[in-house]
């Protein structure tokens, strides 16, 4: 049955869970079950019943993995925040969903995460590890709307039952509610394990949020449903990641650019020798060719590019393992998911020709929470969800994304595409990273923006830029103007938003 109630052997001789530290936490898969149940326990008896949203605002950590599996066997629907977020952010989420219950870390009663709880009652509970007996504790602090619902039965999941709500990153507009059942889950979960062979043997460092699908299914869920290990490390730091990474004979990470090129300019933490990698993956953000070669050749493993959403569970494309072809600034091809590149009529186009990547697959959310209008506008007649992405794929199946469709660059009715001239713009070599998006222009409604953070040292003007580019691209995709930062704008999770770019250069200085 398709549900994370079975999703995951017990049987599984590796160790599924490992937290860094003197010692460290090391949990069996036999152990991760227990804990799960007597967690699942806890919650029925605090009041949490089907439907219930629970909101994890825990960092990354053995308690979120527990609480997560806990609550969708309990039939309730998982709902991870990021435990940074602001009150107001933590108010718009918990509102939002009607959540029950908000967990919180240990010694956090009071923070903004449990004033966001109070606002909308919502029951709040510190969730943490008992150090003396490894006991992942619900600790109630307030019982809210749960007040009087204790002592529930243990409960069990259907396949079409909502175990996790997450919401999009915004980047287009406002953040929409996606629900996503056990079978989307599960579905991605098998996607992911068939497309990299993951197996026992195999162990990841989880550096991405598990409040976000790209940490959550592609180092988290996949990984354990494999048999293999998953390694939480605390806070992200380039050294601490390649320690850990020898120490616990990871074989594999996934990750966002950001975070690749965080690695690769830090060479002075790299192991030496260093270790085998199987594959690298990367995802969520467009990854520069030039990136792509740089750590293939600085951390000899293949680097594997895919594509995901979190409508999709995570994962519709990827390239493959070798020995087939995998293809920088492709984002390889649909794995256990149909694509398609439909025009705005919804037919199919010619391959090679740009279009709206488009996807029908099981893992897909049945449509949007409270969001008519995005559900009609985003699926077709056949079933197909229209991503928003703009792309194209070739006879083979590769795709390769051109832009966003909200966010290409409409010059007087020539579409630029701005993913094309930010890999343009990398080859630069005193660029260090580079993103383009629209700025308004009198003449033709919109034209080329450009923010460059340069290399450490390095200096070029705005019109060096503007020539480089006019070797490189026709007359009309030149920036109009070239901006210079210190830093990237970018979300939580690490992934460029053009249009929160844009707004930050355009702002008048102070
Ligand atoms: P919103 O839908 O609220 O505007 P969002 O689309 O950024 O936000 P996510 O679901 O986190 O929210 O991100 C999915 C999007 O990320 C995809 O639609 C695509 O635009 C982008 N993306 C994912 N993987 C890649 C990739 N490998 N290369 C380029 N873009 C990617
Ligand atoms: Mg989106």
């Amino acid at each position: 049955m398709a549900t994370l109630a079975n999703a995951f052997s017990s049987s599984s001789a590796s160790t599924a869970i490992i937290v860094p530290g003197s010692p460290a936490l090391e949990i069996s898969y036999k152990q991760l079950h227990a804990d799960v149940l007597s967690f699942q326990q806890k919650l029925a008896a605090i009041g949490v019943s089907p439907g219930a949203a629970v909101s994890i605002a825990l960092p990354n950590s053995y308690p979120f993995i527990v609480a997560f599996i806990a609550a969708s066997w309990q039939r309730a629907i998982a709902a991870p925040l990021n435990p940074a977020h602001k009150q107001s952010e933590f108010e718009f989420y918990i509102d939002d969903l009607s959540s029950a219950i908000v967990l919180v870390p240990q010694g956090q009663a009071e923070g903004p995460a449990v004033a966001a709880a109070r606002k909308y009652s919502a029951a709040v509970a510190e969730c943490y590890l008992d150090p003396r007996t490894n006991e992942v504790v619900l600790d109630i602090k307030e019982t809210g709307k749960l007040s009087g619902k204790g002592n529930r039965p243990l409960e069990t999941a259907q396949p079409d039952d909502t175990a996790l709500v997450l919401h999009t990153s915004g980047t287009t507009g406002r953040p929409k509610a996606v629900p996503l059942s056990h079978r989307n889950l599960t579905r991605t979960m098998s996607n992911i394990k068939a497309t990299y062979a993951l197996s026992p043997a195999d162990r990841t460092m989880l550096v991405m949020p598990l409040f976000h699908v790209h940490g959550l299914l592609a180092a988290f869920l996949a990984p354990l449903a494999s048999g293999g290990s998953v390694i939480i490390p605390g806070p992200f730091s380039a050294s601490k990641f390649w320690n850990d990474f020898v120490d616990y004979k990871a074989n594999w990470y996934t990750a966002v650019p950001t975070i690749h090129q965080i690695l690769l300019k830090t060479p002075a933490a790299w192991p030496n020798p260093m270790p085998k990698i199987r594959f690298i993956r990367s995802c969520s953000s467009p990854l520069s060719p030039k990136i792509f070669h740089e750590l293939e050749k600085a951390f000899q493993a293949p680097v594997l590019e895919a594509y995901a959403m979190t409508e999709a569970a995570h994962q519709m494309t990827s390239n493959p393992l070798p020995p087939a072809e995998r293809r920088p600034g492709s984002v390889g091809i649909g794995q256990g998911v149909e694509v398609k590149i439909l025009d705005q009529a919804g037919n199919e186009v010619e391959h090679g020709k740009e279009g709206e990547i488009s996807i029908r697959g099981s893992n897909v959310t049945k449509g949007y929470l409270n969001n008519t209008k995005a559900n009609q506008e985003s699926f077709t007649s056949s079933g197909f969800f229209r991503t928003g992405d703009q792309g194209k794929q070739d006879e083979h199946g590769y795709v390769t994304i051109t832009g966003r469709i909200k966010e290409l660059i409409n010059k007087g009715g020539e579409k630029i595409s701005p993913i094309e001239l930010d890999n343009v713009l990398a080859q630069h070599p005193a660029v260090s990273e580079a993103v383009s998006f629209a700025i308004e222009d009198e003449m033709y409604g919109q034209d080329v923006g450009v923010a460059l953070v340069l290399k450490d040292g390095q200096k070029v003007t705005e019109d060096e830029v503007k020539a480089f580019m006019k070797e490189k691209v026709a007359k009309f995709k030149v920036p109009k103007r070239v901006f210079f930062t210190g830093v990237m704008p970018k979300t939580a999770t690490g992934k460029i938003q053009r249009r929160m770019v844009a707004e930050a250069m355009m702002k008048p200085k102070a």
